[in-house]
């Protein structure tokens, strides 16, 4: 059959659907159950670009369907079965046939902050379907953030960035060098003040890391304080938490009373039960989150889908006390072992980089702790820490609070940065049948579209703008490794960001029509 005969005919029956003589009741049939040829909601504007023929999952969970989506002017204006969308008469027809079509991934904690603007074309995060991320995590963030969002504009990313405040950030710029310590009142209010600001100017939220400096010498009642002012213009608390190990439910409580006191959504971010002193207690740790949410707090978590972490060489030791060697080797143990430690980075002596710990300490003749302390005393480092159990992994993955995240970005020393949202359709879906597709999908867009607030992103359907993703569910693919952690994935087809083509079979396209999503 002629596409352009169908279309013709799905044209004179929305114009004689339009006509007021013979207005029927409206259609009251769930997406789901439409009837073949329908088209899902209605279509005001005729499609000047259609993705024809791909399996359509929209973001809802709900289950997909072949069909055609039409796009105008950077949105979505028409969605059904094959040929039921009008478009006009010179429309640009893509087929899509044996693709699945979603709407564009949303990573809701991404490191890309400076990067973004130094390399715009972002091809680590167009590889793996990325159209809008969300930077400014753990407590770190540019500033001013009006001042950074005006920089993302001018560097016209190929996506979409959106930032939220760094509690660590704001301390620093009221408390200085001596910020090793709890704040005063006036300091808190100075503060909450510059929260307002960061606010007003278009973030999203406020992240905490509060097992870094300056986070951790903070009190709960200073985050409440700042969350309040975060919460007041709509934004969200999301936090790297005080603990994730020995005390991550004491860290976890935390989060519920500051959402609680400052009546605002809170998010965990990237969750994880970190070494053994917290292996196995993950649906211990779902319960908490469940129980709060069931008393009506707006609590959600986020996840990667690794059972590795990476950060600071320093968090080995909770007090700081590199020399200590009972603290270093307490700190090993829990996380099984100085194998388990990976140096990633490590400024005076690359050599080593990559090397377990152990392997780093029999090439220098010394105990792994030994050499823990001389790193340390040497500047310290940064560390991929192999200490997750796959049991506490999975048991996130599939909790319907949990969204996906990287907590990688351009340049990460960690496989999540290149590979995190291929990997969940890869790994978590294809081959191991933890998640559903569709499931999987909502947990990469509309999920995170909710709690960033974006009503028109991370959703296919009618007046969405037209950030999507088409894949090959066969064969997309996570090539990023502990080794080689930047090697981009394979498999994501195609990447339009506001109805531009960016990404095509492998290659950006080299169009750049993202910008800063500026907050409520
Ligand atoms: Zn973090």
């Amino acid at each position: 059959m002629q596409p352009s005969a169908l279309q013709i005919v799905a044209l004179v029956l929305m114009l004689a659907l339009a006509a007021p003589a013979c207005n029927p009741s409206p259609s009251t049939s769930a997406p789901d159950t439409a009837a073949a040829g329908e088209s899902r909601g209605s279509q005001q504007q005729l499609a000047q670009r259609l993705l024809a023929n791909a399996t359509i999952v929209d973001g809802t969970g709900q289950p997909g369907f072949v069909g055609d989506v039409g796009i105008a002017d950077g949105r979505i204006v028409g969605i059904g079965p094959s040929g039921s969308v009008a478009t006009e008469p010179e429309a640009a027809v893509e087929d899509l046939q044996g693709l699945v079509l979603t709407p564009g991934f949303i990573d809701i904690h991404n490191h890309s902050d400076r990067a973004i603007v130094r390399q715009p074309q972002a091809e680590a995060l167009l590889s793996q379907g990325l159209t809008t991320i969300a930077v400014g995590a753990d407590g770190g963030s540019p500033w001013p953030i009006g001042a950074y969002l005006e920089e993302v504009d001018a560097a016209r990313p190929a996506l979409n960035v959106a930032v939220t405040v760094g509690h660590g950030t704001v301390r620093r710029r009221v408390m200085g060098d001596d910020s090793s310590r709890e704040a005063t009142t006036a300091e808190v209010l100075a503060m909450t003040e510059l929260v307002r600001q960061g606010m007003a100017e278009g973030a999203f939220g406020l992240s905490s890391g509060l097992e870094y400096d300056p986070g951790r010498f903070s009190s709960t009642e200073e985050l409440i304080a700042l969350a309040r002012a975060a919460g007041e213009s709509g934004g969200y608390y999301i936090s790297h938490m005080r603990d994730e190990e020995l005390y991550v439910m004491e860290a976890i409580d935390e989060v519920i009373r500051i959402g609680r006191e400052a009546r605002l959504p809170v998010q965990i971010s990237h969750i994880k039960m970190g070494d053994a002193t917290a292996w196995g207690r993950s649906a211990e740790a779902l319960e908490r989150i469940h129980a709060a949410r069931d008393e009506g707090l707006d609590i959600t978590a986020d996840w990667y889908p690794y059972a590795a972490y990476a950060t600071t060489l320093a968090l080995l030791v909770p007090s700081r006390r590199f020399d200590d060697a009972d603290q270093v080797a307490a700190g090993l143990e829990v996380r099984g072992g100085a194998h388990r430690v990976q140096v990633t980075r490590y400024a005076a002596d690359p050599s080593v980089e990559g090397l377990r710990l152990d392997e780093i300490a029999a090439r220098y003749g010394k105990t792994p702790v030994e050499t823990y302390t001389q790193i340390m005393k040497n500047g310290g480092g940064r560390m991929i820490c192999h200490s997750m159990q796959l049991e506490d992994v999975n048991a996130f993955a599939v909790d319907p609070l949990v969204m996906v995240c990287s907590d990688g970005g351009i340049g990460s020393s960690h496989p999540r940065g290149a590979g995190t949202f291929p990997r969940v359709l890869a790994h978590y879906v294809r081959e191991e049948g933890i998640l559903d597709l569709e499931t999987a999908v909502h947990k990469m867009t509309r999920m995170p579209a909710d709690r960033l607030g974006l009503e028109h992103r991370g959703r296919i359907e009618i007046g969405a703008v037209a950030d999507l993703v088409a894949f090959d569910p066969q064969t997309v693919q996570d090539n990023s490794t502990f080794e080689e952690p930047e090697l981009p994935a394979t498999g994501i087809e195609r990447v339009w960001v506001a109805g531009e083509l960016v990404w095509n079979a492998g290659q950006p396209t080299g169009a750049r029509p993202g910008r800063a999503l500026r907050g409520r």
